[in-house]
């Protein structure tokens, strides 16, 4: 007879593991408390404007390949992909911006321009990068997250004092162009935390950025959603919509027995949670959750943001698909996200005009603008204070890119911290998980197996190995494969 096991939540990491524990056997059922699947990930549709809710940026394109050819398929069975050209641009003050090139040789040729003899540092950084890529991507994000002993081998004994300095001593070691240190600190923003707190071995990020560049899956990042959910379709998995579970059900001898959902009892054998740990751990009575309220608020958690999801009655000038605003004071930002949070004095912020390349997001003649604020997770959130930074940054892009848009707003939807915590039961409206810094990464990370409730198991960006979509498909096939290891 075929086992029982119920996910919960549809983001990219329950997802990733229903489809490889249906492979496996198992009978699937994925939970969704939302009325749509994607988590995070997921879209929204106005007057024939359509944008991606959460993830933008297509990073490590070898990871989906990955994660696809274990079903004997390829990403392009489910959605074109396109490199961005630029992959991005970044603002460094009034028309003054920089564009990555998805082209290697032309980022060196851009580095020497700004900073005579910055090629030459930028390649040897790259190297380190690119083969801490190899070791990290193909293999250490791949392991459980159970014993230090994973985290030893030849290849990082070698390197082990890359994990106790820093990326941003490191970029800092031989370029000096503020704009060139912006830039290189940047990818590494996707783990979380300051570049002063995420390992120098992180710069493999560097390698994802100018290495493999910036993709778009036409239609948006919710066509990898739909590919996913096809494919797990295609393997047996139910999915079930607006489930929402509100107790996990433990006998006398700590086995899940069943979930509540909505109100009404179902049996289970086997439970893997995608929802934000924390969340999961506070549908076990108190005596059955492994970490207190004082170790998560000890964490570094990656930031929330407030967000807007803007309809422009015209095309954007002066922008990429991606850009960047990083012409404010990046250190006083981070102090006002990680150290003293409030809201910040003067944001950098993101923007995104996906409509520039992709047609389908906008109608024709009209631009889909989706702007991202990094906020410190837990803040006071108000229609007021979220109106007066929508003001602040459209003024600064106005002035920056100089032009007017203001007047082209057809309409507009905010996103921020109650949301965060109202949609997805995040952990103080974090946006995108708990960060990796150097005391959490690997086995120092909140673990895929309950240590008190058998057959009770965690996903996501807050477990193992981390935040972003490339992780979180890691760690839906991590969760699975050590669900089959322990012979359940
Ligand atoms: C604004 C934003 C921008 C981002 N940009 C990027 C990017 O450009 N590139 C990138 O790689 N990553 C990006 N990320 C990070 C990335 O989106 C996430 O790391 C990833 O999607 C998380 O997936 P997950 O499976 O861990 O969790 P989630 O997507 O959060 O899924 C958890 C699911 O659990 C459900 N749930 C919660 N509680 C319950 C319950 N009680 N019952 C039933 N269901 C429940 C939730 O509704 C949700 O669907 C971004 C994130 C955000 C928010």
């Amino acid at each position: 007879m075929k086992k029982d096991i119920h996910i919960i939540g549809s983001g990219f990491s329950a997802l990733s593991a229903s489809c490889y524990l249906a492979k496996e056997g198992y009978n699937v059922t994925v939970l969704e408390k939302n009325e749509t699947l994607g988590g995070r990930a997921r879209q929204y549709k106005k007057d024939g404007f359509t944008f991606d809710l959460g993830p933008s940026w297509y990073w490590m394109p070898d990871v989906f390949e990955r994660f696809f050819a274990d079903f004997g398929k390829k990403p392009s069975d489910y959605y074109v992909l396109d490199k961005l050209s630029p992959g991005y641009e970044v603002y460094f003050g009034e028309n003054s911006s920089l564009k990555i090139s998805e082209n290697l040789e032309d980022i060196y040729k851009m580095f020497e321009s700004e900073e005579k003899g910055s090629a030459k540092h930028l390649k040897s950084f790259l190297d380190s990068a690119k083969a801490n890529y190899e070791i990290a991507v193909l293999d250490i994000v791949y392991k459980p997250g159970i014993s230090p002993l994973e985290l030893v081998t030849t290849k990082t004994v070698a390197r082990v004092t890359q994990f106790f300095s820093n990326i941003r001593k490191e970029v800092r070691k031989n370029i000096k162009s503020s704009k060139l240190i912006k830039i290189l600190e940047f990818p590494v923003l996707f783990l979380g935390a300051k570049p002063s707190n995420t390992p120098a071995f992180y710069n493999f990020m560097n390698y994802a950025d100018f290495g493999l560049g910036t993709w778009h899956p036409r239609g948006g990042m919710y066509k990898v959603i739909e590919g996913m959910v096809s494919l797990a379709t295609s393997l047996g998995v139910n999915f079930e919509l607006n489930a929402n579970v509100e107790k996990i059900l433990i006998d006398k001898k700590r086995n899940v027995s069943g979930l509540l959902v909505n109100g009404k009892t179902i049996e289970t054998t086997l439970v893997l949670s995608g929802a934000d740990y924390h969340h999961t751990e506070t549908l076990l009575d108190e005596d059955l959750r492994q970490y207190s309220e004082k170790y998560w608020d000890k964490k570094t958690f990656a930031p929330s943001s407030l967000l807007f999801y803007v309809g422009f009655d015209k095309k954007i000038e002066n922008a990429s698909h991606h850009t960047l605003f990083f012409d404010t004071d990046f250190d006083l930002h981070a102090e006002e996200i990680y150290d003293n949070p409030k809201w910040p004095t003067n944001p950098l912020f993101y923007a995104n005009f996906t409509s520039m390349t992709d047609n389908t997001s906008a109608p024709e003649g009209k631009e889909a603008g989706f702007f991202l604020i990094p906020l410190a997770p837990g803040i006071e959130d108000t229609e007021e204070l979220r109106e007066a930074y929508f003001h602040k940054i459209l003024d600064r892009f106005e002035k920056l890119t100089n032009q007017e848009v203001k007047s082209s707003i057809i309409f507009k939807r905010s996103f921020c911290v109650k949301d965060f915590k109202k949609e997805y039961n995040s952990y103080k409206g974090n946006a995108y998980g708990m960060a990796n810094t150097l005391l959490q990464t690997a086995f120092l990370r909140p673990s895929i197996k309950s240590s008190k409730v058998n057959n009770l198991y965690f996903t996501g960006q807050l477990t193992v190995p981390g935040p972003g979509v490339p992780p979180a498909l890691i760690s839906g096939k991590i969760a699975s494969e050590l669900i089959k290891k322990n012979k359940f």
